[in-house]
């Protein structure tokens, strides 16, 4: 079983966690001043890279906090977890 390390309760086994998608997605300043194509670019479209990829984590059956995490989408391994208000982790390429 994989294991994932949370930042504030150390390696639980990955049942425990539910997983949150694209970490690093800003919510626009103004939504109202985008056009429906920059508002669906927001809601919809999220990179796909391979390899080192920066993802939203939550412990939902410990201590039910959100958390970021950089996985390797190749072999899944999690390099690096680390709190949401983190800065972004320099091992990520451009755009991950
Ligand atoms: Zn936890």
């Amino acid at each position: 079983m994989l294991t994932i390390d949370c930042p504030f309760c150390g390696p639980r086994p990955e049942t425990e966690f539910g997983y949150g998608g694209q970490a690093h997605v800003a919510y626009p300043e103004d939504p109202h001043a985008l056009t429906d194509e920059e508002w669906a670019q927001y809601l919809f479209y999220r990179d796909n890279p391979k390899g080192a990829f920066a993802e939203r984590w939550v412990h939902s059956a410990g201590c039910r906090k959100w958390f970021n995490a950089v996985r390797d989408t190749r072999t899944y391994e999690f390099a690096q977890t680390y709190p949401v208000s983190a800065p972004r982790p320099e091992l990520l390429s451009k755009g991950a």
